[in-house]
């Protein structure tokens, strides 16, 4: 099989196996595997890759314990290991327990149903399956506890926070819950049965399943969730204050490196209070601010493309930025003063002359310094500028839908999605992450070009934005103290999700309502700007 008819890369969140790695990979491993021999050349099997990614993705944080893995059985180097695992079928599921012998040859599941629920339930069981003695080295208890060893913990102090899930006995949310949980640290996730009559007195429960929370000063409350969904608990208990994912120590990607060095000089200034619910004008200003004046100075001249380029950017921010203060007359002085230029080059520094000229005749501002707020790390090198460009493009996608007449005569109207492609384009040319760039051009190429409205415009960034948190979260620079995890979270907006057959999906109409109010010009907040 070609490069082509790959069913499954490295950027997917499963490992691939070969004869050469899965014997040492699945034996006497700390934790238990659940892999797919398949066949590249079986319809189903490509068919079925699609449920199998999303089932890798919805348990990438159990990996630890258990991890998903495929194997090509239709690769000549796989032939003879597939005759040795005893594959007759494709595809077949075999699992593995954890500490399991060299000699073990994995168990397969015979289920018919294999969709994404069934499967992640069967990995519930294999992990319950396990014992004493070959318990998988990272797993926490999965066992429902009773009332006598729950209730003495009720107004105990502690360094962390204790959720009891009380459900139903057919009921997986809880282990689900305690295994989505299992890479944060300053949260433990215990789980009792609907049967302990003596634990739901005590806690006023009523509805299941539902979640308690012992607090660490011993104070305990029962938690409001507007759904009572897997996804719901685990995303209130990941953003509980002091709850933080345990960040991977092995980061290969030298992204990282690259992002350290694209947000370098961060200070070491106050904090800014903000709210998660607003969109700061500091925030965008600091974007342009540190766009002009940093990021476009590794550039000493503009010419050809890249000239273009940098036009059709500043066309876009000033016809697109809204509510019409400093920073769209700066960015119209520029676009003028560029499209006025005969040059086919020009020096950067006329760039930057006529920004610092502007500022100091007009008054028109643009922040003299860098100032996050909703983009603020937690230490330097997090967040800052990176954060500020997506915020940047969600605005200008969401105004252009609210404006859609902003473009005309500027050359762009033709696009069907010209945000998009400026964006783009000056990702791929001047965005100091190279490697960040080349993702983000993957993804483009591969549908950018379908979108047709700027409705689909605003959803489009959105969801590659989500794609670039999924592949993020847990890495280095994932920020302990604003995890990247799937946006909107349900307390900004609760109908944005819902579950679908056990599976998280979103409400595309209600996320696309919610972006459109999020980024929209009225729920911008001036506070820390200048
Ligand atoms: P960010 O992801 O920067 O998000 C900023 C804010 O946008 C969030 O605080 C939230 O309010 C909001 N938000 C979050 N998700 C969404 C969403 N789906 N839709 C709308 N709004 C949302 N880093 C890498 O290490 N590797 C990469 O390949 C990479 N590719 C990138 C590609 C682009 C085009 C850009 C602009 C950045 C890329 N980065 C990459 C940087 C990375 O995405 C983050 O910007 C950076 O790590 C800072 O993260 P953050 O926690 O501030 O949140």
């Amino acid at each position: 099989a070609g490069a082509a008819a790959r069913l499954y890369t490295e950027e997917d969140p499963l490992v691939i196996l070969s004869s050469s790695s899965l014997r040492s990979t699945v034996s006497n491993s700390s934790s238990a595997w659940l892999v797919q021999f398949f066949s590249s050349w079986c319809g189903h099997c490509i068919q079925y890759s699609s449920t199998w990614k999303t089932l890798a993705q919805d348990v990438k944080d159990w990996q630890q314990v258990i991890s998903v893995g495929v194997l090509d059985c239709a690769q000549e180097e796989n032939f003879d290991v597939c005759k040795e695992y005893g594959i007759k079928f494709y595809p077949t599921f075999k699992y593995f327990r954890a500490h399991s012998s060299q000699t073990d040859r994995g168990t397969t599941y015979r289920g018919a149903d294999r969709q994404v629920q069934s499967v992640r339930q069967l990995m519930v069981n294999i992990l319950q399956n396990h014992t004493r003695m070959d318990w998988p080295d990272h797993c926490p208890p999965l066992e429902p506890l009773s009332s006598v060893e729950l209730l003495p913990l009720l107004g105990q102090r502690s360094d962390h926070y204790t959720a009891i899930i009380v459900e139903d006995p057919d009921s997986y949310v809880g282990r689900e819950v305690i295994l989505d949980l299992l890479q944060f640290s300053g949260v433990e996730v215990k789980r009792a049965l609907s049967s302990e009559l003596p634990l739901l007195d005590a806690l006023k429960i009523t509805t299941l399943p539902s979640i308690y929370l012992l607090h660490p000063n011993g104070t305990h409350t029962l938690l409001h969730v507007q759904k009572r969904l897997r996804f719901f608990f685990s995303s209130l208990l990941r953003t509980l204050p002091g709850v933080q994912r345990r960040l991977k120590s092995d980061s290969s990607s030298s992204t990282v490196g690259q992002m350290g060095t694209l947000l370098g000089k961060q200070s070491t200034e106050p904090w800014r209070d903000f709210d998660q619910s607003k969109v700061y004008t500091a925030d965008l200003e600091s974007a342009l601010h540190y766009l002009l004046r940093v990021e476009l100075a590794t550039h000493n001249t503009l010419e050809g493309e890249e000239l273009k380029i940098f036009k059709d950017f500043v066309t876009l921010v000033a016809k697109l930025y809204p509510g019409g203060g400093s920073v769209v007359k700066l960015m119209e002085t520029l676009s003028d003063w560029l499209l006025s230029l005969p040059l086919q080059r020009i020096p950067y520094q006329a760039v930057l002359d006529l920004v610092d000229n502007k500022m100091r005749i007009s008054g028109v501002f643009l922040g003299a310094e860098l100032r996050w707020v909703g983009c603020q790390g937690s230490r330097a090198g997090l967040r800052g500028y990176p954060c500020s460009l997506w915020t940047l493009f969600h605005v200008l996608t969401v105004q252009h839908d609210a404006t859609p007449t902003a473009l005309d005569n500027t050359g762009l109207e033709g696009e069907a999605a010209p945000v998009l492609q400026v964006m783009r384009r000056y990702i791929r040319t001047f965005f100091g992450c190279e490697q960040c760039g080349q993702h983000f051009e993957q993804a483009a190429a591969v549908s950018m070009d379908r979108v047709q409205d700027r409705e689909q415009q605003i959803l489009w960034l959105w969801n590659q934005h989500n794609m670039v948190n999924y592949r993020l979260a847990g890495s280095l620079s994932d920020d302990p103290l604003f995890p990247k995890a799937p946006w909107p979270s349900p307390s900004l907006c609760a109908s944005c999700h819902e579950e679908k057959n056990g599976v998280h999906v979103w409400n595309q109409d209600n996320v696309l309502s919610f972006l459109q109010h999020h980024y929209s010009a009225s729920n911008l907040s001036p506070k820390y700007s200048l």
